[in-house]
This record gives structure tokens, sequence and C-alpha cells, in this order.
């Protein structure tokens, strides 16, 4: 009997053990991950492979980070991550330097997010008109900073065509359409106010900019959230998509495509695959969809699932919320590895997610959610070595030091995320130290921060 009962619990460790062994992935394994990433940087960055570069390393138009003379007040847009915020920001220089904010956030509706790109922009201008009545602030016109989290095709600091959406957004008509363009528009339509907008910026660069700030050293910008974006400052000769070769320009890597030529199916699994069939962008960002929040909790439930019907978990029974998808939020996944005993785990997940059973149970989907956000954080690590290798190499420099600033909910909110990462970079890139700084509010701020260095460099150039 007793025999028998222990067998069972044995093939039963086994068989979860040997799942959750597609998961991790050995030093080798990341090294490989490092340089094929390396690769894709390359091919991004180069005139005859960049148009089918999985990595599309979109130039930014940042020439330069900030110096702290920036001063003046702005109006920020910040789009594509877990809120739409409409912000005024004051930047003061000299011995009184600060940046002070104001913000309202609003909600954007799955219908408007998924319906027509002008219902969508609409949307965005009812959301300004609201907040600049909030301020009292309609008839002044303040140059505006459009944070814009989605892959750009930028021929200025001013101008950009979305190429593709990603994460939850799919409006319609908006694909290959200038993003500026499609504001401006919406403005007129609405007939109310008028905007002078100065930049459009991704959030990876808004981060940067805003680290830089204070760090003269942050050169890099990482968003660990919803989705996964590297941007990092690049040699103009180097980025041969644009003319010139003095100086530098920030590069927005769009690293979350990596993979889409299919370098990286050796590691993914099939509840990568999974998740991917049913995501709105099937085939695309395949690296996001392994290393960012809006999918890590899809994956750990298709391997939820995959356990339950195979009679290892929930006593073989699928609940409806084990069905849903979008269930596991961040957020859940991280209380989820942060709770201790396995008495609070189960409470939490009977309440949250009426999924939990047993004892067994809990400690098993710890055990998964632990997989999942681990390999997470090894993959961003891995990248994240290749790119600061890339910029040492650029200066031929026997060790770099680098400040990469970080923004993102899954950076932020999970107990292990940033320590594997860490981890994971000093391993994988020993000839170079590499300090992370937590850069709050970067879309914001840095919208703000990068309209001013715009505005001084048009100055300067008489652009
Ligand atoms: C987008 C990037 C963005 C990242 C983080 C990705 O889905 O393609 O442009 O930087 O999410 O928000
Ligand atoms: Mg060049």
């Amino acid at each position: 009997m007793v025999t028998a009962v222990a067998q069972r619990l044995l093939s039963q460790r086994k068989q979860v053990d040997d799942t959750l062994a597609h998961f991790s992935l050995n030093r080798d394994q990341l090294r490989v991950v490092r340089d094929k990433m390396r690769v894709e940087l390359e091919r991004g960055l180069r005139k005859d492979s960049h148009s089918s570069a999985s990595v599309k390393m979109l130039p930014a138009f940042v020439f330069q980070t900030p110096d702290g003379t920036e001063r003046g007040k702005y109006l920020a847009l910040d789009l594509g991550g877990t809120n739409f915020r409409v912000l005024v920001v004051k930047i003061r220089s000299g011995i009184r330097k600060s940046v002070r904010m104001y913000n309202k956030i609003y909600a954007i509706p799955h219908e408007i997010m998924q319906g027509t790109g002008e219902e969508l922009f609409d949307h965005i201008v009812h959301c300004i008109s609201d907040f600049l009545d909030y301020m009292g602030m309609k008839n002044t016109r303040l140059p505006l900073g459009f944070t814009f989290s989605f892959p750009c095709r930028q021929t200025g600091i001013d101008k950009g065509s979305l190429v593709s959406w990603t994460k939850g957004f799919k409006a319609t008509d908006c694909e290959d359409h200038d993003v500026v363009d499609m504001l401006r528009d919406a403005i007129k339509r609405r007939n109310e106010f008028d905007l002078d907008i100065v930049a459009v910026v991704n959030d990876t660069v808004g981060t940067m900019m805003t680290c830089a700030y204070e760090d003269s050293k942050c050169e890099i910008g990482l968003i660990a959230g919803t989705g996964s974006n590297v941007c990092y400052m690049e040699d103009m000769r180097n980025i041969e998509t644009v003319e010139g070769d003095e100086g530098q320009m920030c590069v927005n890597t769009e690293w979350g495509g990596f993979g889409e030529n299919g370098c990286i199916e050796d590691i993914r699994t099939k509840f990568d695959r999974e998740v991917d069939e049913g995501s709105l962008n099937s085939g695309k960002q395949r690296f996001e969809k392994m290393t960012s929040g809006m999918y890590l909790g899809e994956i750990v439930r298709q391997i939820l699932i995959d356990l339950t019907k195979r009679g290892l978990l929930f006593r073989g029974r699928i609940t409806e919320p084990l069905k849903t998808r979008g269930i596991f939020e961040t957020k859940f996944l991280s209380q989820i590895e942060r709770f201790i005993s396995t008495y609070t785990l189960i409470i939490a997940l009977m309440h949250l997610q009426s999924l939990g059973s047993t004892c067994d149970d809990s400690i098993i989907v710890k055990e998964v959610c632990g997989a999942v956000s681990h390999r997470a954080a090894q993959l961003c690590g891995a990248g994240m070595a290749a790119i600061v290798e890339k910029i040492r190499e650029n200066r031929g420099l026997e060790h770099l030091e680098i400040t990469v600033g970080v923004d993102g909910t899954l950076y932020k909110l999970h107990p292990h995320f940033s320590r594997v990462l860490k981890d994971t970079v000093r391993d994988l890139a020993p000839k170079c130290t590499v300090s992370f700084v937590l850069s709050e509010d970067g879309s914001g701020k840095g919208a703000a921060l990068i309209t001013a260095v715009a505005r001084r460099y048009c100055g300067q150039h008489r652009l």
C-alpha cells in the first residue's frame, strides 16, 4: 500500500520535473542565445540585412542624453504600457534642477485597442482634452512628447510610422501610418485645441533618458513589463540605415522580435508555441513572448492545463479559471512566487483563482511559475550581455562600466526576476560592470526630457 502511494508520488514528481526541465537553460545554451542575439543586432544595423532582420534596430533620432540644462514645461503622452497617461512635466535646470509631474491615468478599453485606428486616436485626444480641462490648460500650447511603446520606423524625432502593433493592441489602419500624423488628424477632427508635437519616443528611450538625467553612465534603457525591449547608444558609423558617421544615436532594438526567423526554435517549448498561436500576433515577437509579463502567465497556464490533463495536478479537473486566457497576470505570478508558506499559497490560489486544492498542487504551481520566470530573466540577461559586449567592443575597451535604466512591472514586482537577470549578465559579460537603476516613470519624464533635448538640438542646428 505504502509503496504504491510512494511510487505514484515518485512518478508524478518525475513527470513534473521532466516537463519543467524544458525551461531550464544551462550556461552553454545561454551563451548561444547571447551570440545569436549579437548576430541579429548586427544584421539589424546593416543596410543589406536590415529589412529582413528579426531584431529591427530602429534609429530613434536621439543623439545625446540630457546634460542637466534642460528646462521648460511639456506635455507628455504615454501609450502602450499598462495604462494610458497624460502628463504635464516641469523641468528646472541650475541649482533648482528638478522634474515635477502631474498626470492622469486613463483606461483604454479593449474594444478601442482592437477597434479602428480613428477610434483609438479619437479616444486619446478625448483623454487629452479632459486632462487639459482638468489642469485649466486648454489655451496654452505646450510642446508635446509622445511615448508610443511600439516599433516605429522613424525618419526624424517627430516622424515615425508604426511597423506593427504588439502586446494587446490591434487597431486597424495604423500599421505603416505615421503616428504623429494620426494624432494631429485626430486633434483636427476634435477642433478644440492645438498641440505642438515635437517628439515621438519609445518607452525604452524615455527610460534611458530619465536615468541618464541623473547618471551620465546610463546609455541603455530596458523595459521588462507587459512587453520586453531595449535601446542603447550606438555609434553612427555602425548604423548603416542612417546617413552620417559622426557621434552616436540611440537605437531602439525591438529585441522582442528576436527569433522570428526561427533562430531560437531549439529552446522554444510546445507551451511557447501554444501561447504564440493564441496571441494577437502569431509568429511575431517570439522573444517577447518568452520574456514579458503579458505572456509569462499564459505560459504558466498552458503548463498547468497540460499537467492537469495528465492527471498530475488539480485531481485532473480543468476548472473555468484555468481555461480563461490572461487569468495569470504578472502581479499574480509575482505573488505566487513570493508566498513563503504553502498554506498562504493555497489560500491565495483558492481566493484569487479558485484553482488550488491540495498542498502538492500549490507546490507544483509555484514551481511552474518559478521555472517560467527564471527562464525569462535568464533570456533577458543573455540578450543584455550581447548589448553590453557590443558597446564595449565599439569603444575598444578592455573593460566597460555602464548603467542600464530599467522600468516595467516584471522587473519591479517580481521577487527574483531582477536578481537572475543581473546574475546572468555578470556571468555572460564578464568584461562589463553593469549597474541597473530603476527609472521610475521613464515614459512620462523621458518624453519631456527628449522633447527638451530635441528643441535645444533644433535651436543649435536650426533644422
Ligand atoms: C514593443 C516595444 C516596447 C516594449 C515595452 C514591445 O511590445 O514592441 O516597442 O518598447 O513592448 O513596452
Ligand atoms: Mg551611419
